[in-house]
This record gives structure tokens, sequence and C-alpha cells, in this order.
């Protein structure tokens, strides 16, 4: 019996291209049903068949709201590559107590100082942009 890799469904910056192509609008139908939408993208609600053209934002301020995603997104790669980089120059110098020391103290000060941080100037910087009422086609 062939064995079924459980499928795990992957997060929005996982998928192909989300990077690229910008965060995710999240739309929520009249009826109550909601769904993330790249942009571009149309979709026909499941319970009652409205349905909705996210083409229909304007460009421009999509742009932004991509750009703010890709300016935050940045900051994760930057510390991980630094962090990288300090474990590289520790081992090449033969530093390698250097090495055990760093990564408990990168992870600590990620998890407890950066990201925390972090996450509430992205949501603060989110709430300021502009909402949009999509209606029914
Ligand atoms: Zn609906």
């Amino acid at each position: 019996m062939a064995r079924r890799r459980r499928q795990r469904t992957p997060r929005d910056w996982e998928q192909p291209g989300a990077i690229l192509k910008g965060p995710p609008i999240t739309l929520t139908c009249e009826c109550g049903e909601r769904r993330d939408l790249a942009y571009g993208e149309r979709w026909q609600c499941e319970s009652c068949g409205r349905t909705y053209d996210t083409s229909r934002i304007p460009a421009d301020q999509y742009a932004e709201i991509r750009r703010l995603s890709l300016r935050y997104r940045a900051l994760p790669v930057a510390f991980g590559a630094l962090m990288a980089l300090l474990a590289i120059v520790f081992t090449l110098t033969g530093n390698w107590p250097g090495v055990f020391f760093l990564m408990p103290v990168a992870l600590v000060s990620w998890f407890v100082f950066i990201r925390p941080f972090h996450r509430k100037r992205y949501r603060e910087a989110i709430s300021g942009l502009p909402r949009w009422e999509l209606r029914a086609d």
C-alpha cells in the first residue's frame, strides 16, 4: 500500500510568486463568506453565487500595499542573512564557541524582541492603508 503524504496547507508567503504578486486581498462577501485572493483574480462565492473582480481595485493603491509588504518582509530575510554571515565568519576564524553562543542569542533576540516589535509596526502601517468596497458584479 502506498503511503499518502500528508498535505500541508501553504502559508501565504510560501505560495509561488506571492512575494512578486504582493499580499493576498481578503474579500468578504455580502453573505459573510471570506476568501483570500490574489490581485486581479475573480471569485464567485460558493454560498450565494455573487462574483467579485479584484482587478477593480486601483492598481496604484494595490502597488502601495505591495511595496509596504515587501519592505516589511525584507527585515527577517536580512536578519537571517546577517546571522548566517556571522556564523560563517566565526567558523572560518576557528571560533566554534562563538557559533554556539550566537545561535541561541540570535533566536531569543528574534522571537522575544525583534519579531513582536516588527509585527506591531507592520500592523500599524497596514491599518493606515485604504480599504475598498468591492461591489458584486
Ligand atoms: Zn456570498
